[in-house]
């Protein structure tokens, strides 16, 4: 049995910003190579502190699905997984036992070699007949001071596209570090330009700092008086988009597993933690704001408060990722980055059999099934918030100046308005919904949400609520 894990950034905010490592999810999950395929974020839910115990095997691939190296790939990502690494990831990744499980840690998928094919699949897309006689290509990377790892592989993709021989010229430009992107009537000589983004997603640079920096008008800009004469630029999608990206994540995937041949086992206590959700499941079971009841060989899953509610009443959802997205929002249409806040919409009902059942509760409450168990075992152990604020880096280091009356008073604010009890706060929770109290989820650790507001009342910027700022 082998469990894939794809890692995002997520976040707080917005809730498009989880997407494509859904689309990618759903991809590889369709291909049926891996026994199932997890996704987990820094800034949404199941969270990196989470994601590995909601794996159900002992064999455990990480891709980080970035677009280059840099601080949440070599920093945050390994550090919150507790992977015990921290710094560059050699090219063969890095591989661990953890808990009984094998976890393997790649490379992002975006330094991935086959990527320069990506980049020309863009390319092609914008221009089918690009030629070498007319035709330069710009590979557009953001650039930082921060990270020199992050210009690197444009550079080398740059490089072997240049080496192809498929375009009269390839050039490396940036947003945000030389040479920058609004050099290129300059530096580019070719009648037709081909401009594609290596970037991991479509957003505000590709909608519109780049258009802004390149003079673009659209999908073909022509340029009348340009230092070099006439030139016609042709605007590519963002690689990151590409489903060829999909192939890379495998790629990855395969490598990292190397010689490897041996697949790894059911994990045992993940196994139990829902083998005993699923026993209570068939009797019929609230959890949460959620009310599950077996019904002619099936399961119908519905809000609680919809209990008794006629089913043409309410809208009937029938896929685990129907059910995700009907309530990645609230009923005023916030993004719900933390499951259990209780804010869970109401209005559907889901009908499903025992396997999607799991995945709907995955998305539903991602990572409470196995801390609820854990807590019921008395194995869930909580980390005080002095050793996640100590954890803290970046921008969020600042929360380890916050007061104990400035902790309390975002937590209760923020967690008033979520089921979980804070554990990390000494606060007991003797029972739970597996003793048949609904409402009884475990909060072993802050999440990031709560260090998220934290910093924003450190700084002075938090008002009333969760400010929902950062
Ligand atoms: S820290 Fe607070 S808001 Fe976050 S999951 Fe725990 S109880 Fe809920």
């Amino acid at each position: 049995m082998r469990s894939l894990v794809l890692i995002g950034h997520g976040s707080h905010l917005n809730g498009e910003s989880a997407a494509a490592v859904y689309r990618y999810a759903e991809m590889i999950r369709a291909r049926g190579l891996y026994d199932e395929v997890v996704e987990g974020y820094w800034k949404e839910e199941p969270s990196l502190r989470q994601v590995l115990k909601t794996t159900a095997s002992t064999d455990v691939t990480v891709i980080p699905m970035f677009i280059s190296e840099g601080y949440f790939t070599e920093t945050v990502i390994p550090r919150e997984m507790g992977l015990g690494h921290q710094g560059p990831v050699p090219p063969e990744g890095v591989a661990r036992v953890l808990g009984g499980r094998t976890v393997r840690y790649t490379l992002p998928y975006g330094v991935h070699p086959s990527m320069s094919d990506v980049i020309l699949a863009r390319a092609h897309e914008a221009l089918p007949d690009s030629s070498p006689e007319d035709t330069a290509l710009i590979v557009l990377g953001h650039g930082t001071t921060r990270n020199e790892n992050s210009n690197k592989i444009v550079y080398q993709n740059a490089e072997v596209l240049r080496q192809s021989g498929q375009f009269a010229s390839v050039h490396a430009l940036f947003l945000d570090e030389d040479p920058k992107v609004g050099t290129w009537p300059e530096m580019v000589k070719a009648p037709r330009v081909v401009v594609v983004p290596f970037f991991a997603s479509e957003g505000w640079h590709t909608l519109e700092t780049i258009p802004e920096d390149m003079g673009l008008e659209g999908a073909v800009t022509t340029f009348t008086d340009n230092p070099h004469g006439q030139q016609t630029v042709y605007y590519a999608k963002p690689v990151g988009t590409h489903s060829a990206v999909a192939d890379v994540i495998l790629h990855l995937a395969e490598e990292a597993a190397g010689a490897s041949t041996s697949d790894g086992d059911t994990e045992r206590v993940h196994g139990a933690a829902w083998s005993a959700f699923m026993d209570r499941a068939r009797q019929g079971l609230r959890f949460g704001e959620v009310l599950v009841q077996p019904e002619s060989g099936m399961f119908e899953l519905r809000h609680a408060l919809d209990e008794g509610k006629p089913g043409h009443e309410l809208q009937t959802l029938v896929t685990p990722e129907g059910v995700r997205d009907f309530t990645r929002r609230d009923e005023g249409g916030h993004h719900r980055p933390v499951h259990t806040l209780r804010n869970m919409p109401r209005g559907w009902r889901a009908v499903m059999g025992e396997a999607d059942l799991v995945r709907a509760v995955q998305y539903l409450y991602p990572a409470v099934i196995e801390e609820t168990y854990a807590q019921s075992c008395h194995t869930l152990r909580p980390t005080p918030w002095a050793t996640t604020a100590r954890r803290q880096t970046g921008i969020y280091a600042r929360v380890q100046k916050a007061t104990p009356e400035q902790l309390e008073e975002v937590a209760a604010d923020v967690c008033g308005g979520c089921l979980r009890t804070r554990l990390w706060a000494g606060e007991k929770l003797p029972q739970t919904f597996f003793d048949g109290v609904p409402g009884a989820i475990p909060c072993a650790e802050a999440c990031t949400f709560l260090v998220a507001e934290v910093r924003e009342e450190v700084a002075g910027k938090r008002g009333g609520g969760a400010s929902h700022s950062h």
